[in-house]
């Protein structure tokens, strides 16, 4: 028994929360249909009340009054209706629940049971119908989306209403019985339909957002997959220290050139680079003094030359830049321009100031002559060697497939 209880409280928690969670939702639900109902109460009740109108002619005074109080009733209908529909379009395109919303509902509600109770209690005076009631009661029913708990005392209330007014205008106590037994039936009707609108359509909101958070879930994870990706590209190609190209990717990035530069024939250079006693700033300054010299020598090297020439980190203090379009002459220049920025240039480590000085290595290729980057990687490399042999902190040219003398 206990346990029955809990349950039930438990699902009535349960109700609670997903009917607060699609609250939002609801409203803008609401707008849609409220707009809709406009479209179609509005133009109908109107050409209702022009049909009581023109039909209040006949010689008895209390017929015409019914008849003018029948008409403006529907009148009075259709303008609101009106106005709730342009209210409606205006939240909905606000694109938001804003309050107003909430008031343009309730007033709908109120307005259109209070209507067909006045008009139904008006009718009572030629015939003991409560059709009126019962459009009214069946149209709240059926197009705002209510909450039970907010559904029962409006229908309940509308009922108790139309039981007193009813006794305003009908005398006749068999007949006042029918009207208010058939007004009982269409609100308890049109809640029983309020209840049951309201469950689908809260599972239907509930399960579409739902579905949507589900969306975005996978789109988030889809964006987080895609930018990790794109970090492990950027790792596999890249060199963690300086951030320049690594060995793989130059060669890569050389092949291409040179096949490129066999199809539209023009020279290419390769200039190496080599970090003359780089193993004295480790063992003199540290570790991490030597990184910074690294990355100063990166920066030198990456900020002296044309955004199409590609510089790489292709081994611990050695650099490689690949010259696109450029002769072996135009490369000698560059070379020594960057020996001399990179003399220049000492790294900043705190407060000190490390003075290093490069050896380079250059090779080239002429036009339409056909080469592998090996062939140029061991051009380069023995001119490297040679600029070390010969005192560093020098440029030496070496032609591929060349083997330089040793000078004393
Ligand atoms: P040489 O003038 O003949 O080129 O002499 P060197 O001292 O520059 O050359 P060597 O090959 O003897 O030493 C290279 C040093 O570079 C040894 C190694 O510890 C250091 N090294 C390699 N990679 C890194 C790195 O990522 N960071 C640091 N700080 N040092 C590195
Ligand atoms: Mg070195
Ligand atoms: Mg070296």
């Amino acid at each position: 028994m206990t346990t029955d209880r809990f349950r039930f409280r438990e699902w009535l928690q349960t109700v609670r929360s997903e009917h607060d969670s699609v609250t939002d939702a609801v409203v803008m639900v609401n707008m849609r249909r409220l707009r809709l109902m406009a479209l179609v109460v509005s133009p109908l009740t109107l050409v209702l009340g022009v049909s009581y109108w023109l039909s209040a002619s006949g010689a008895d005074p209390h017929v015409v009054a019914w008849s003018r109080g029948h008409a403006w009733a529907d009148f009075s209908m259709a303008g609101v209706m009106a106005l709730l529909g342009l209210g409606a379009h205006h939240v909905l395109r606000l694109g938001h629940p804003v309050p107003l919303a909430r008031g343009l509902i309730l007033l709908t509600t109120f307005w259109t049971l209070g209507n067909t109770i006045v008009t139904s209690t008006l009718d009572q005076l030629y015939s003991p119908g409560i059709t009126s009631f019962l459009f009214g009661s069946i149209l709240i029913g059926a197009v705002p989306l209510m909450r039970p708990r907010r559904a029962l005392p409006v229908f309940l209330g509308a009922y108790v209403l139309l039981y007193y007014a009813l006794a305003l205008t009908q005398h006749d106590s068999a007949l006042l019985h029918i009207g208010r037994v058939n007004g009982l039936a269409a609100a308890v009707l049109s809640f029983f339909v309020s209840v049951v609108l309201w469950r689908q359509s809260t599972a239907n909101i509930l399960l579409h957002m739902e579905l949507k958070s589900i969306n975005d879930a996978l789109k988030n994870s889809n964006d987080a997959l895609a930018a990790k990706q794109g970090e492990l590209e950027m790792l596999a190609q890249h060199d963690g220290l300086t951030g320049l190209y690594n060995r793989r990717t130059f060669t890569l990035l050389a092949q291409e050139e040179l096949a490129r530069a066999r199809r539209y024939p023009s020279d290419t250079a390769v200039i190496m680079a080599d970090i003359d006693f780089f193993k004295k700033v480790n063992d003199v300054y540290g570790h991490p003094a030597g990184d910074e010299v690294l990355r100063n020598m990166a920066n030198c090297l990456s900020s002296n030359v044309r955004g199409s020439d590609v510089v790489a980190r292709i081994g611990g203090e050695e650099f490689m830049v690949l010259l696109p379009q450029t002769s072996i002459e135009e490369a000698y220049l560059l070379a020594e321009k960057l020996r001399i920025r990179v003399q220049e240039s000492p790294a900043r480590v705190g407060d000190l100031h490390i003075p290093i000085t490069a050896s380079f290595g250059l090779t080239g290729v002429s036009a339409g002559q056909s080469v592998s980057v090996d062939e140029l990687y061991t051009a380069a490399d023995n001119a490297l060697y040679g600029a070390k042999h010969q005192g560093r902190n020098r440029v030496v040219i070496c032609a591929v497939g060349q083997t330089l003398q040793p000078s004393a």
